[in-house]
Formats: structure tokens, sequence, C-alpha cells
């Protein structure tokens, strides 16, 4: 059974009033959501703020990134302990802007991805080619890399608490989302190679996102494809309205979970 994920993205946006007034109406806007489950990740600084507001809500806190230590001499960086004990139950590893503009390599987002679990988070490991590597047929070739090396070493259990989401490079910020049915066969392969990687019953369990440029007149279209499990929101995610409407039109028809 696999209930819808709806994650909000925030990145590097909004001051500590601007994250409190956007997680109120998130929360206010979303007080019983059914069929879906929503998780908010606002930059580091406002993280204690919207944990406040979202006390006993019916929407998650996560991180948008972790260090693998727990402390230590690592100027920077935030450990997934220190983020754990803000309420932080979800943690984004791989997004493409850490792999392309800060150097993340597949080695460091598997230690953080390892240490996420280990520190009770859930981790959600971003994949996706770029626009050059589709053109080129690399997109498979891509993707599993990126999954090979991000889970490399985690036992089943561990795999049981981490969720998947396809963002291709391209569709990221752009305002060009992948079709439903281009995703939809990245969402597929990815299913299989889990089953492969791990066991059937996970490729069942296991959530795959979708995201690059989802807004509101496009998550039902690729929410309802079945190997689709929720999606993951950058910029739409910074309007409270947008963000609801999505995570309302991706809430699983007719309240039934997808297996
Ligand atoms: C993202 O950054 O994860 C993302 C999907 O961004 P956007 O929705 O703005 O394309």
């Amino acid at each position: 059974m696999r209930t819808p994920l709806v994650i909000g993205n925030w990145k590097m946006h909004g001051t500590q009033a601007v994250a409190r007034e956007l997680a109120q109406a998130v929360r206010d806007g979303l007080k019983r959501p059914r069929g879906v489950e929503v998780v908010v990740c606002p930059p580091f600084t406002a993280l204690p703020a919207v944990a406040e507001i979202l006390k006993g809500a019916a929407v998650a806190l996560g991180a948008q990134n972790c260090h693998w230590e727990a402390q230590g001499a690592f100027t920077g960086e935030t450990s997934p302990a220190m983020l754990a004990e803000l309420g932080c139950r979800w943690v984004l590893l791989g997004h493409s802007e850490r792999r392309h503009a800060f150097r993340e390599t597949d080695e460091e987002i598997n230690r953080k991805v390892a240490s996420a679990v280990r520190h009770g988070m859930r981790p959600v490991l971003c994949v996706g080619e770029t626009d050059e590597e589709r053109r080129q047929g690399l997109t498979f070739t891509v993707v599993e890399g990126q999954l090979r090396a991000g889970w490399a070493g985690l036992a089943s259990e561990d795999l049981a608490r981490c969720v998947l989401a396809y963002e291709p490079v391209w569709a990221i910020g752009t305002g060009v989302n992948a079709t439903a049915g281009q995703a939809a066969e990245v969402h597929g392969y990815l299913r299989g190679l889990v089953s492969e990687l791990a066991s059937k019953e996970l490729a069942q369990s296991v959530r795959i996102l979708y995201g690059g440029s989802v807004k509101p007149d496009n998550a039902q279209a690729l929410t309802q494809e079945p190997d689709i499990d929720g999606v993951l929101v950058g910029g739409a995610s910074l309007q409270a309205q947008s963000f609801i409407t999505i995570a309302k039109k991706s809430a699983a028809r007719s309240g039934a979970s997808k297996e």
C-alpha cells in the first residue's frame, strides 16, 4: 500500500517571518489531508520556527540536506542528530542542486542516506538525468547508477525507510515538466531495479516521487500514473495555495492507496 507523498522544498527562500506565514497557511489548508502525506522542507534557519508551528499538525517537517557525521569538525555543516532533535523526520539527499552546484558525489550521498536512517529519519534520495544525458539516451543508465550507489550497503530494514524521487535536471525550475508518460517510464524502470536490488516486496512498497516543475495544473496527471506515488515540489511550494492544491490533487483517488 503506497499512500501518496507530497514534499515541498523551499530551498534557500524565506526569512523567519516568511517561513512562519507559509507554514501556518499550509498547516491550516491541510488540517486533515485524506489519502496523502505532506512534508515541508524549510531552510535550516527556519526549522525551529516551522517546527513550532507544525506541532501537532498533519504536515511533517523535513530538511534539505545533512552531513553524515553526528558531530565533529565540519564547519558549516548540520548533522542528522541536530535535525532529528528539531523534529525533522525527513531529509532530502542527492538533490541535483547539491550534486551539480556543490559537487556532491554518489559516495557522499550514500553516507548521508545511511546516516539519516541511523538517526531515525527518512531519506528521500533524488536521482535524475541532465538534458544532455537524456538526448544521448543515457537516462536509465544515469538513474540506475545513482540509485545503486545511493543505496549501497543498506540493509533491507533501512531501505524500508527510504523514499526515491525522480527529478530530471532539465525539469527543475525550468517550467518544463516531464510528461506523465516520460516520468512513468523512468519510475517503472526504478521500481524494477528496486526489485532486483532489494526485493519484490520493497519494490511494491517503496514510494517513488516525481519532481520538476510540478504545478497545480499538472499534478493530477502525473500522480494518476500507477508508478508515481506523489511529488517533490520546489517553486510551487512557496505559494501556500499552489502547494495545498497540489497536495489535494495528488491524494489517492476515492481514498484508496496505491498497491
Ligand atoms: C526541486 O527543486 O526539487 C524542484 C522540483 O523544483 P521545481 O518544482 O521548482 O522544479
